[in-house]
């Protein structure tokens, strides 16, 4: 264990609790700590909010895909080779002119690991988790997102079977990007729904 995981662990008694869970299943001979120590290196090196730009790209250029991807997430973002190791469902939001998704975890900070890397920070706080569901609007400000009054914001409240992605709006200027441009333009945060994608010829 490196240090870092141990500065982490000291910090809440979530963490304590999951030390002394890794602790006794480590005991127990159910887990070994090379395997732990794989899959925190593997969410925090490996999969990052690249996966979730590849499918978004992928939906803005394949109407097909899309499509598949609105209507069964988990199966269409398995296609592209990701996947929840844990198994949990992910529904796949688009987000249009007229209404904008943010996502939440109100109760811990369920986050689709798979398609996003691991959650930021904020993303884990109280002040987020409680005040995004109750005034959405302002936190959003906050964020520097400000959106009209005529634009409908819905909130999803994630859990550990059930995560939340953001397709966001392609950005006007980018009809001739190819899928690699366009998913260079795509966000961790457009994916959260806490911002939304700069047009490049801005
Ligand atoms: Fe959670």
């Amino acid at each position: 264990m490196n240090n870092s995981r141990e500065a982490v662990h000291t910090e809440t008694d979530a963490a304590l609790r999951t030390q002394a869970l890794e602790s006794l299943l480590v005991e127990k001979g159910l887990l070994t700590t090379d395997i732990i120590d794989g899959v925190v290196q593997k969410y925090e090196q490996d999969v990052g909010p690249l996966n979730g730009a590849k499918v978004v790209a992928r939906a803005w250029i394949d109407p097909d895909y899309k499509r598949r991807l609105l209507e069964d997430g988990t199966a269409a973002i398995a296609e592209l080779g990701f996947g929840d190791a844990h198994g949990s469902k992910i529904v796949v939001l688009e987000n249009t002119p007229s209404v904008h998704h943010v996502v939440v975890c109100t109760l811990c900070s369920c986050y689709p690991w798979s398609v996003l890397g691991l959650p930021p920070s904020w993303y884990k706080s109280y002040a987020y988790r409680s005040r995004v569901v109750r005034e959405p609007r302002v936190v959003l400000r906050e964020f520097d997102l400000e959106l009209p009054d005529s634009v409908e914001i819905r909130v999803w409240d994630s859990n550990s079977d059930l995560r939340y992605m953001v397709l966001p709006e392609r950005p006007a200027g980018t009809e001739n990007h190819s899928e690699e441009q366009l998913v260079a333009l795509v966000t961790r945060d457009s994916m959260i729904g806490v911002a939304k994608i700069e047009s490049p010829t801005k």
